[in-house]
């Protein structure tokens, strides 16, 4: 691994400058407040703006809607969202069914899809889990019939994130309940609009809103199907091992960047600041207790780790450092510490309180870390399957 650092001409230095300027002028206090509010993930207002200049889809070639943006650039953009703290999972999860779009969408489908990705007026929830299932993503129990022209889908999504803002929902549906379970699915692009299906809100600890997508017998026209039935396994398989950064290469969206990180940062420089305004009687400040230190130290120094951890590996380094930190830190301030934002003697920006309830959420969604694992041994090292292919 190259950990040399990358010399920046000066048309880079000056884009960089552009992305902070954009960022700082769009995620403004109201925007943060209202995430903190609602835990939607998504700002329509930036993801309009951000549309506008081809920053959803940075890297798509200009004639299809993105910035025709080299890596670098995109790295860039990434970064300067993720640290802005801007509200943005849909807009992660919308880039990726377009990868099984393009492979696998009719040309009219793509026509109708992929310019509205780019300018950001189309967005996309995935349609994975279900109550009974998760790991186990071939297990999936919504069922697709076919009705000439028509397929009537029944059943429910569980933890469908950004469904509320989301157009579409790129939905992996069982088709052939009588084959082994990954060869009877078939997925779906389907309109959330359409009549009998309901989407209902979960909230959840970390105070991100995720959700329940219900069809009772929608109708959804042949048009939205990617792939052949029961193929859906092929279809679905690009873009998770997108999102489990499996491989490198197609990446629409450089996935380097993680704000799991950036949680752990900030609720350490918050909790370090504050340290050092609790002056003691004897001229030193809470910040100079040797245990604080430790703690400290050892926090800052998992930050630096995860942010040289490459790819598959890091979103497993990055959660878990997190859950570490935020546990050490409530134990550093004291109760205090789990007071919400805005209540009556928080400190520090209630930033530990956050992280504390963010943590645990970082190790599940994308797929646990525990599975993560599984999937690097299989897929980077080679190793045996850890559950038989049923
Ligand atoms: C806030 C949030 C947002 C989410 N957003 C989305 C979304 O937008 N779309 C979507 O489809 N899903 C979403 N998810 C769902 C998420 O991907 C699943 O929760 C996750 O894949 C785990 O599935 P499960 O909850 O069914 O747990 P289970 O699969 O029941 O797992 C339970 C436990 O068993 C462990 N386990 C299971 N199988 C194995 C194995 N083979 N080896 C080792 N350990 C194993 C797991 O690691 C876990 O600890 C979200 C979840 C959360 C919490």
């Amino acid at each position: 691994m190259n950990f040399g650092t990358i010399e920046l001409d000066d048309d880079t230095l000056a884009f960089w400058k552009e992305c902070r300027a954009f960022f700082t002028e769009h995620v403004t206090e109201e925007v943060h407040d209202e995430e903190r509010r609602t835990g939607g993930g998504f700002n329509l207002d930036l993801h309009l703006a951000m549309g506008e200049r081809g920053w959803v889809a940075p890297r798509w070639p200009t004639e299809h809607g993105g910035a025709g943006l080299d890596a670098l650039r995109a790295q860039i953009i990434d970064l300067e969202r993720v640290r802005s703290e801007a509200p943005s999972i849909l807009a992660t999860t919308t880039l990726l069914p377009p990868i099984a779009i393009r492979k696998f969408g009719s040309p009219q489908l793509q026509q109708e899809i992929l310019p509205g990705v780019a300018d950001g007026t189309v967005r996309i929830c995935l349609g994975y889990t279900e109550p009974d299932c998760g790991s186990d993503l071939a297990a999936v129990r919504t069922r697709a019939v076919r009705d000439g022209d028509e397929w009537v889908i029944t059943g429910q999504k569980m933890f469908t994130t950004g469904a509320q803002f989301s157009q579409y929902c790129f939905c992996l549906t069982r088709t052939n309940p009588d084959v082994a379970k990954h060869k009877g699915l078939t997925v779906f692009l389907v309109p959330l609009g359409l009549p009998k299906i309901e989407i209902t809100p979960i909230e959840t600890l970390g105070g991100e809103r995720t959700n329940f997508v219900h069809f009772d017998d929608a109708r959804i026209p042949d048009h939205y199907r990617l792939g052949e039935v029961d193929d859906g396994w092929a279809v679905v398989s690009a873009p998770l091992a997108q999102e489990h950064q499996m491989k490198d290469g197609d990446a629409d969206r450089p996935a380097s960047i993680d704000h799991y990180n950036v949680a752990t940062r900030r609720a350490l420089d918050a909790v370090t600041n504050w340290l050092a305004s609790q002056q003691r009687s004897d001229g030193t400040t809470a910040q100079d207790d040797p245990g604080a230190i430790e703690a400290l130290a050892r926090i800052a120094l998992g930050v630096e780790v995860c942010d040289v951890t490459p790819g598959a590996m890091r979103r497993i380094v990055s959660a878990e450092t997190l859950v570490r930190a935020a546990s050490d830190l409530l134990d550093i301030v004291g109760p205090a510490g789990s007071l919400a934002h805005g209540a009556t003697g928080s400190i520090a920006d209630s930033a530990a309180e956050y992280a504390f309830r963010f943590a645990p959420g970082t190790t599940i969604y994308g797929g646990s870390t525990e599975v993560q694992r599984n999937l690097i041994a299989e897929h980077l090292l080679g190793l045996p399957r850890s559950t038989p292919r049923g």
